[in-house]
């Protein structure tokens, strides 16, 4: 029987993610990717259980988390130092465990396991569109036939709008600032410093979250209007001012920074004929939850896992999006609500994330994605660090 064959566009966490699940169940894989070599932006990331047992599962996870931290818990604060919001990672009341990783190493991990599947890259090719007949075009005329064309080229998606497939795109009114700032020895001896923390000033938040014993990822969020803390130099000094409990920190970023504003993508459907859409492209969303790299990679494992199973494409599209559609839609939801939430006062989020009841509700939502079991990793074992994996001490580790 002849292989099937995908084309890809777009090289990032989803790209790389299918084209590697894709490549270990026999498919030929090419990946195209506009810029001239493969690698990743931004600082740090959030990455939870459900989204390591994708990487478990294509063989990426131990090169993603050595050396990462597993943050125990995460923790709002007022202006005042009063605490808004807070939960244990790690648990079925607030999600599974939570690794901070730095995302060139979590990209470095994917990308390495794309290559030894036997993923062929082109970088520097840019995709112009595609047909639902399964024709990539790339620019400068070229055009390569598939058994299926991806579209995993991000918020501005050239496959997607092609093929027409785009229902709502909401930019928001805020963004952030991300960038990596390094640990001193001692910082990390601090009792707590392994603890993710967010602060409150006015419209402005500041996320501390380390990433291993060297590096912090520092997210800076402010709304778009926001001249004073959104100068082309990062002004250090007016984040300071506002977050002076992080100063030491702020004063040692580097003053290029990149401001992303976010986005939700919506989409009438994830496919048309044999064009699918995955990622960013497909449903990008606020970082809330830190899920939206997670959903991505656990989209794609679950394409490629239904493709394996159910060889009639047409029928493959269907069934995946039916299966992962609706968690997709409730994690965008969530993320959108519950973070950065520059519009509402601490006052009234302190109020809605400690009402009894209510509270615990709440947890239990943003609870949902991490606790999902990606579709094709319901027989793997849970990831344990290699010196954990002997008999007992898995049973023992981190509340298996
Ligand atoms: C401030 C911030 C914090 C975040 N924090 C987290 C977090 O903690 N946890 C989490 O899970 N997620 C987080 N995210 C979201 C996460 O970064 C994205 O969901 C993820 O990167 C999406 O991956 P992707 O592969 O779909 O798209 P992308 O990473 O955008 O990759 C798309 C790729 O396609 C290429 N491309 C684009 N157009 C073309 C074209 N026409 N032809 C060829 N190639 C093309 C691009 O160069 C790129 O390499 C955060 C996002 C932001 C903005």
């Amino acid at each position: 029987m002849t292989r099937r064959h995908a084309e890809i566009v777009g090289a990032g966490f989803a790209g790389l993610t299918l084209g590697a699940a894709l490549a270990q169940r026999d498919w030929t894989v090419r990946i195209h990717e506009r810029s001239p070599e493969c690698r990743t932006f931004g600082a740090g990331i959030w990455f939870w259980e459900n989204g390591f047992r994708v990487l478990n599962a294509i063989g990426a996870c131990d090169d993603a988390l050595d050396g990462a931290v597993m943050a125990p818990s995460w923790e709002s604060f007022d202006e005042g130092g009063k605490t808004i919001d807070r939960f244990e990672f790690g648990n079925h009341e607030t999600g599974g465990r939570i690794f901070c990783i730095v995302r060139q190493q979590l990209y470095e991990a994917v990308h390495q396991a794309a290559l030894r599947s036997g993923v062929e890259i082109e970088t520097s090719s840019t995709a112009e569109g595609a047909t639902p007949e399964g024709e990539l075009i790339i620019e400068g005329g070229k055009r390569y036939e598939a058994d299926l064309v991806v579209g995993a080229d991000g918020v501005n998606s050239n496959v997607r709008d092609t093929v027409g497939l785009l229902r709502k795109r909401t930019v928001h009114s805020d963004g952030a600032i991300r960038v990596i700032v390094p640990f001193t020895e001692e910082e990390v001896c601090e009792p707590g410093w392994d603890r993710i923390f967010e602060l409150w000033s006015g419209p402005r938040r500041a996320l501390y979250t380390p990433c291993s014993r060297e590096t912090l990822y520092l997210c800076l969020t402010s709304l778009a209007e926001d001249r004073e803390a959104l100068q082309v130099r990062v002004p250090r000094d007016v984040w300071a001012r506002s977050f002076p409990k992080l100063a030491r920190f702020i004063e040692r970023m580097p003053e290029e920074g990149r401001w992303d504003r976010f986005e939700t993508i919506k989409l009438h459907r994830w496919s048309k004929g044999r064009v699918a859409i995955l990622g960013d492209a497909a449903h990008a969303m606020p970082p809330g939850l830190g899920q939206a790299c997670g959903t991505a990679v656990v989209n794609a494992l679950g394409l490629a896992t239904t493709l394996d199973e159910e060889k009639d494409i047409d029928r493959a599209l269907e069934v995946w999006e039916a299966r992962e559609r609706v968690l997709t839609e409730h994690t965008q939801w969530w993320s959108w609500s519950t973070w950065p939430i520059t519009r509402v006062p601490p006052w009234l989020a302190h109020a809605v994330f400690n009402c009894p009841g209510l509270s615990s509700w709440i947890a239990k939502q943003r609870a949902r994605p991490s606790l999902y079991v990606p579709y094709g990793t319901a027989g793997d074992p849970r990831w344990l660090p290699p010196e954990m994996r002997t008999k007992g001490a898995a049973a023992s580790a981190v509340g298996a």
